[in-house]
């Protein structure tokens, strides 16, 4: 299993958020009337937060996750004051939701991001309305046969306390154990905050009737929600969408922090114009991507970027020329010897088998520039190292030139 910068953190920041959680109710008692009162209505904005910016950055699921926890938010409380006043209320709704919340998260894991008011996103949103009208009335019909369904107990727990029905904790630990195999096994990123948002959610069904710790584990899922509505939009802004390594804004930055001594690579992939007109584009996509994931592999201290287009950008902050030389070398000759797998139709195998092109090579051509007397800020070595890049096509590309 490849460990994941991402996962971990996320994992790391969502453990933090429980921890101080758990700091929060120890403390309970310690709380003053007035600072109980902000800690009841919390999760409603910390939630609503989450809704303004998931709607903002038009990320769907998370904006369904959101609007989800907050309408169970305030069925729950509803259902919190019925119960004190009429105290032969039933506990459907409760039930209810402890089943629909995972099952709901469950499913709108499975959706493809479709934004949130297009046809689709629109749809979905009723669909969910609909589904919590249609648990509210089932609720309150206080129907005795729904009721036994329910509260079916298929094994004796010890845990008395627990009022999650049975059901719905089968629901939810499967619902765990599949976000953790995605998430930690598969490394993705959406499924290993989706397990700590859950974990959240059922503390928070588990004090249900203790309205300041189910705020505050509420408000939990919330703070996790937001930070992966955050993550997403960096990722977007900092990481190129096509090849996931870094973009020209990331480069941008990252020039800003250079100090006296650096060197700066620029790549060009050779011949790709009268590549994309051979093989077609998509495939000219995935070998874009193939010569990305070998140039963020560079050694020497080197850091990749996509410049835009072919080209792509290497920085070597503190090294000299001759520093780098040898592992623009390796680079290079690793490109050309890192064949791309062509997925071919039946079809084209049988071509194929004759013109030989189920793998298919690309070449880079790179120049070379470092920070001295005459290229004296990044803007000039960039120029310096493009000169270079020319010097290289010229020379027969598939070459490194300083
Ligand atoms: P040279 O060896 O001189 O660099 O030749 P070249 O054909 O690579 O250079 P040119 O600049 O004429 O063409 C670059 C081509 O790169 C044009 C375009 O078709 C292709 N290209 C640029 N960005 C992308 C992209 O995101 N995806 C794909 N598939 N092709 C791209
Ligand atoms: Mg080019
Ligand atoms: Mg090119």
């Amino acid at each position: 299993m490849k460990i994941n910068f991402k996962t971990v953190f996320s994992s790391i920041i969502s453990i933090f958020i429980l921890l101080g959680c758990y700091f929060l109710i120890k403390n309970i008692p310690y709380f003053t009337p007035p600072v109980i009162l902000v800690i009841e209505y919390t999760s409603y904005v910390i939630l609503g937060l989450g809704i303004a910016l998931s709607i903002r950055f038009n990320q769907g699921r998370v904006f369904l996750i959101t609007l989800l926890l907050i309408l169970s938010e305030l069925f729950l409380n509803y259902y919190l004051e019925l119960s004190r006043n009429n105290s032969t209320f039933s506990q459907d709704l409760y039930s209810l939701m402890c089943l629909l919340i995972p099952l709901n998260i469950f499913t709108i894991l499975h959706l493809k991001e479709r934004g949130l008011f297009s046809f689709w996103g629109k749809i979905r949103i009723t669909l969910l309305l609909i589904e919590l009208f249609v648990i509210y009335k089932i609720a309150i019909s206080n129907n005795s046969s729904i009721q036994k369904v329910l509260n079916y107990q298929f094994i004796n727990l010890p845990l008395e306390r627990t009022i999650i029905n049975q059901t719905a904790l089968a629901i939810f630990l499967f619902t765990l154990i599949y976000f953790i195999i995605k998430g930690y096994v598969k490394n993705s990123v959406f499924e290993v905050r989706l397990v700590w948002v859950i974990i959240s959610i059922i503390t928070a069904l588990y004090f249900i009737n203790d309205e300041i710790s189910f705020s505050i584990f509420l408000s939990s899922a919330g703070i996790m929600l937001i930070i992966s509505i955050i993550e997403d939009s960096y990722s977007m802004a900092y990481l190129d969408e096509l090849t996931g390594i870094p973009s020209r804004r990331s480069l941008r930055e990252n020039l800003m922090k250079l100090g006296n001594k650096y060197v700066i690579a620029m790549i060009d992939i050779d011949f790709f114009k009268k590549f994309n007109d051979k093989h077609g584009h998509d495939v000219g996509d995935d070998v874009l991507k193939l010569v990305a994931s070998n140039l963020v592999k560079v050694t020497g201290g080197g850091k990749a970027f996509r410049y835009g287009g072919e080209e792509f950008t290497i920085l070597f902050p503190g090294k000299s020329m001759n520093d780098v030389l040898p592992h623009l070398e390796k680079l290079r000759e690793q490109i050309s010897k890192s064949g791309y797998t062509r997925k071919l139709s039946k079809a084209q195998s049988s071509k194929s088998k004759r013109e030989n092109l189920s793998q298919l090579f690309v070449t880079i051509s790179i120049g070379v520039c470092e920070k001295n007397s005459t290229y004296k800020n990044s803007s000039d070595v960039i120029k310096g190292a493009d000169k270079a890049l020319y010097r290289a096509k010229k020379k027969g590309r598939n070459c490194v030139s300083k």
